[in-house]
């Protein structure tokens, strides 16, 4: 069942992101999708708190990837923005749905064949200044 939320800051994003994750079971794969600047990083820097990962969580644009090893709760953080119409075979696939730890990618539709088919959707449209809708769904395409 899709959820739709609203949230009026970047704050209110991130609050809402470790509510979600808080029902999440370890090792799911997490969509954002949404135009750039939607807050798709945001919700991100949200479940790093969630985790209590100290470091700070930036756009890794530039990286594909950024791991964030935290004992048994890491965060793989996966922005697929720069592989639109590029090789996609870049060992990505050892990362995605890691048991021990939460995989959030932005962009997804660039790494489609990669997306496993138990996934949750997270996908933010900004609807004016700071206001975000948000929803949220699980879907199972098995
Ligand atoms: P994306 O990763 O989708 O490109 P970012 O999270 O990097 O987007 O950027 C979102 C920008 O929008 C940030 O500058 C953030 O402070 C701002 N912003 C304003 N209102 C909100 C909100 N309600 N939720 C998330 N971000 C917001
Ligand atoms: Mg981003």
């Amino acid at each position: 069942m899709k959820k739709v939320y609203k949230t009026v800051s970047s704050e209110e994003t991130i609050f809402l992101a470790k509510e979600i994750m808080s029902s999440l079971p370890l090792g799911s794969v997490v969509l954002l999708t949404g135009d750039l600047g939607a807050g798709k990083t945001t919700f991100v820097k949200g479940v790093g708190e969630y985790l209590g990962i100290k470091d700070k969580v930036l756009s890794p644009t530039f990286n594909i990837m950024k791991v964030y090893f935290n004992g048994d709760k890491s965060l793989i953080h996966i922005d697929a923005y720069r592989l639109e119409d590029k090789s996609i075979d870049i060992g990505l696939d050892e990362y995605i749905g890691y048991e021990k730890g939460y995989t959030m990618i932005e962009w997804p539709m660039f790494i489609s064949p990669l997306i496993p088919s138990h996934h949750y959707l997270v996908d933010i449209k900004n609807i004016g200044d700071d206001v975000r809708e948000i929803s949220f769904e699980e879907v199972n395409n098995d």
